[in-house]
């Protein structure tokens, strides 16, 4: 069940800003407020679920296919599209999830380490 609640729910409503990269009819990306490295960005979806799996379960494919399209364009503004990225979709309790508002990291800028762990 989506929280409204949440940090992301926030910055969608603009409530709390953010520092925008790119916005399409599905697609939210901004800066992470905590970069664990150079280029560390994330991407929301517009619509709301709680996360990946729940938005890949209900989400039409036209609509996930234009999330991971505006996910890609995210990494070539960001200018990462060449060099490499890795993208993260943290999901539930295991994950270590801290807000419940899909969403996808791009990680990229330096060399990452070998593991997610
Ligand atoms: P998760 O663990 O849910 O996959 O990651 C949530 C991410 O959101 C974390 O990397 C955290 O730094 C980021 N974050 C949390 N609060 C804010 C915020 O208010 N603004 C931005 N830009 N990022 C946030």
């Amino acid at each position: 069940m989506y929280d409204k609640n949440n940090v992301f729910y926030k910055i969608l409503q603009s409530e709390i800003p953010s520092k925008k990269i790119y916005e399409d009819g599905v697609a939210l990306a901004f800066y992470d407020i905590n970069p664990v490295c150079k280029v560390h960005a994330l991407v929301i979806t517009k619509a709301l679920y709680v996360d990946f799996h729940d938005f890949v379960s209900k989400a039409s494919p036209e609509e996930v296919g234009a999330f991971f399209g505006a996910v890609a364009k995210v990494a070539k503004l960001l200018e990462v599209d060449e060099s490499g990225y890795r993208i993260v979709s943290n999901i539930g309790k295991d994950s270590r999830q801290e807000v419940p508002h899909c969403h996808v990291h791009i990680l990229g800028g330096e060399q990452l380490c070998q593991s997610s762990k």
